[in-house]
């Protein structure tokens, strides 16, 4: 079957590569337009592999899971560091406390996260797409499609037509796919809240830190830092704040062109919160860091349509606060690699689709539902409110530690689907 995959980002790629390895012709178009983006960088950094914001992504157990069925985990765990458990603490460091991340049970090379810097996972991709003959054109804006009974023909902005059985989106939060199949009224909503993202090199400027991975909050203040160790002597951060979105912050995240000023900003800014120093020295001494803007996604009862199909955060796009974005992106390749090894005959593709929504819709749902919860935990209007949150964080996640609670990682995509296939 061919597929043709729009948003080459971490998602379509994973995508592209898991259907290509079934034998299925999948080609992949992504706007980005590494000319305009060394152009607009002014001299400045540009990233030299499409899809970058700039920092780092946690892939979780259900995630890995894929990876590993791809045979691609070697190389992510190489790239990567793994990150066991991660300390939440008030700003200051105090009152530390450190949360299991690891799915007990679980094989030996997936139980624990892995943090990895999303350059290095994009290409590590992005070279499997190349082993399988995945091709992938660039500078290719998806404008317009139509569908017969039979294929799509998807148009681009520069005039471009590709054809294909599937039209899969896979592009992103602000997904033109998304918005052509269901209109304009479900579109990704800022949620008042900043960041900035930034890596550093701890070998080469002589840092330190304590842990692998800290989560400071102000609660009160509305702020939080997070800091994840990416490898041996590279540190990737986030910095959060409710403000109004940079002006520099675009929706392909370019990083900063005048990195001297805003690392210096940054670090004073996080001094003042009062941020332990090991910490806003690693931001005074980043090498790039990327503004965004933080969007959340209104859920649709649907992710497909006749011959197109949405996928990742074109889907579900949510808040970044249970970390599982691109988890459960990646557990969307895994139930589409199996359906379509079920129903490998182009006309079942409906049963696929169907399948693909039964298990999908509520999964996905209900970690965008989480984590809006969780990200209303982490700010809070009066001191009575913080210290009620800080209680029930602190609940949650120990909880979680004595096994009370299941983990969120600890969802498995194939038996969740062979348990929807019993049912029907
Ligand atoms: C600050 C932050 C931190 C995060 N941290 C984590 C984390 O630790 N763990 C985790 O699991 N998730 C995390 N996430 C979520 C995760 O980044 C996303 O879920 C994941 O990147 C989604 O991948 P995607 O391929 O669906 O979309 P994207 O990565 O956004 O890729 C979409 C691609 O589509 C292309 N595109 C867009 N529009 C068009 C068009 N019209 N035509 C053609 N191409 C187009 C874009 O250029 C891009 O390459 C975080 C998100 C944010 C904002």
């Amino acid at each position: 079957m061919q597929f043709v995959i729009v948003g080459a980002g971490l998602v379509g790629a994973s995508l592209a590569v898991a259907l290509a390895q079934e034998g299925h012709e999948c080609i992949l178009h992504d706007r980005f337009d590494m000319v305009e983006a060394a152009v607009q960088a002014k001299g400045g950094l540009v990233t030299v592999s499409f899809g970058d914001v700039g920092g780092h992504v946690m892939i979780q157990t259900n995630g890995l899971r894929i990876l590993k069925r791809m045979g691609i985990l070697q190389q992510v765990l190489d790239a990567g560091l793994i990150s066991p458990t991660v300390c939440t603490s008030k700003m200051d460091g105090t009152k530390p406390l450190r949360v299991n991340m690891f799915v007990e049970g679980e094989d030996d090379d997936i139980k624990n996260p892995v943090q990895i810097l999303r350059t290095l996972l994009h290409n590590i991709l992005m070279k499997a797409c190349d082993a399988v003959g995945v091709r992938c054109f660039t500078g290719k804006k998806l404008v317009a499609f139509t569908q017969t009974p039979d294929s799509v023909e998807c148009r681009f902005e520069d005039g471009f037509v590709a054809h294909g059985d599937f039209l899969i989106g896979a592009d992103g939060v602000h997904s033109a796919t998304r918005k052509l199949l269901f209109g304009q009224d479900k579109v990704a909503q800022f949620t008042g809240v900043v960041g900035y993202l930034g890596c550093v090199d701890l070998k080469a400027n002589s840092l330190t830190v304590d842990h692998p991975t800290t989560f400071h909050v102000d609660r009160l203040s509305k702020c939080e830092v997070v800091m994840f160790r990416v490898s041996e002597d590279k540190l990737a951060w986030r910095v959060t704040e409710y403000a109004e979105p940079d002006t520099e912050a675009t929706d392909s995240w370019r990083a900063y062109s005048n990195l001297p000023k805003e690392s210096e900003r940054l670090a004073n800014m996080v001094e003042k919160w009062g941020l332990p120093q090991m910490y806003v020295e690693c931001i005074r001494k980043s090498y790039r860091i990327t503004p965004v803007t933080i969007y959340d996604l209104p859920d649709i009862p649907k992710f497909c349509d006749g011959r197109v199909l949405l996928i990742g955060d074109a889907a579900h796009g949510m808040r970044p606060n249970f970390g599982q974005g691109l988890s459960l992106g990646l557990e969307d390749v895994g139930t589409l690699r199996e359906l379509f090894k079920m129903f490998p005959e182009p006309a079942d593709y409906k049963k696929v689709f169907d399948l693909y929504e039964k298990t999908r819709i509520p999964r996905t749902h209900n970690i965008a539902g989480r984590s809006r919860g969780m990200a209303a935990t982490v700010y809070a209007d009066t001191p009575m409110r913080a210290n009620l949150s800080h209680f029930k964080t602190r609940l949650f996640y120990l909880s979680m530690n004595w096994g009370l609670l299941p983990h969120p990682n600890a969802f498995n995509y194939e038996e969740a689907l062979a348990a929807a296939i019993k049912e029907v």
